[in-house]
């Protein structure tokens, strides 16, 4: 079950609107003449019509503004590409040079991740007693490395999905929602959040350059045939790789083929 936050141990958040901020000297100026100086990442494309300034977990504020944005259109490539996402391969298409294979991220972090949270553990303040330096120290190098892992996930997925976007005109996409988060292994894990912070990726850039993304229901795509849309009885175990139709008699690999389905399913498939 989810847990719910007490206020007093959620992480600081200020929300602004127009008549509550200001920005002058690009300095960030907040009701109640607070002025901060702000580190810009990137010129802002538009005035802002509202900021929140918050807290993360490693300890670092933030400012985020309301902007409006910008379409970039890119030129038309006159190709189509399905996609359908996995455990071992993030992403696996209907193009042979466009498969995304699983980067592992987690799983170079997972050592000194147990390191930490072992640190935790031992330092845990008893009930009711305040938290000692140590097991703050140790909570905040967890939060770092996962911040670090997020990080290198979505620019691996930024990367890729600029390449996806520049090179296609439409992508059909699974419309894939995290089953595993609260009940299986850590691959499964780093899988799911690999897999959600491609799609995410996938989706943002695809709205910035104008490109039509279709997301398609994950409903029995591994049990249609990509030949002749037949479904088979029974769903193919997770074991076979390969996906051989019983109607039309073709065998394809089995994520290649639910590739297709994506495409066919989004109505894509060229001729
Ligand atoms: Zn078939």
């Amino acid at each position: 079950m989810p847990k719910l936050k007490k206020k007093r141990e959620a992480l600081p958040s200020l929300n602004y609107t127009t008549r509550g901020f200001r920005l002058k000297d690009s300095k960030l100026c907040l009701a109640g003449g607070i002025a901060l100086t702000v580190v810009w990442s990137r010129d802002l494309p538009s005035v802002p019509s509202s900021v929140r300034v918050y807290r993360d977990a490693v300890g670092h504020w933030w400012a985020s503004f309301v902007v409006t944005t910008t379409v970039e259109p890119l030129p038309a490539t006159g190709a189509v590409i399905g996609i359908d996402w996995g455990v071992k391969e993030t992403a696996t298409t209907t193009s042979d040079i466009h498969d995304l294979p699983h980067a592992q991220h987690g799983k170079n972090a997972a050592k000194a991740l147990a390191k930490y949270q072992r640190r935790m553990a031992r330092r845990k303040p008893p009930k009711g007693k305040p938290a000692s330096n140590g097991y703050k120290r140790a909570k905040r190098q967890t939060a770092k490395l996962h911040r670090k892992v997020a990080d290198q996930r979505t620019d691996t997925a930024r990367k890729w999905a600029k390449q996806v976007v520049r090179e296609h005109d439409a992508i059909a996409v699974e419309d894939f929602r995290p089953r595993f988060l609260a009940k299986t292994t850590m691959a499964r894990k780093a899988a799911d959040a690999a897999i959600g912070a491609t799609k995410r990726a996938l989706i943002e850039m695809g709205c910035k350059h104008a490109r039509t993304v279709h997301l398609v229901n994950p409903a029995h795509t591994t049990m249609d045939c990509s030949h002749c849309m037949t479904r088979a009885k029974h769903a193919l175990p997770l074991g076979m790789r390969t996906y051989t139709c019983t109607a039309c008699g073709v065998s394809s690999p089995r994520d290649k083929n639910s590739a297709h389905v994506m495409l066919i399913r989004a109505g894509l498939v060229p001729g």
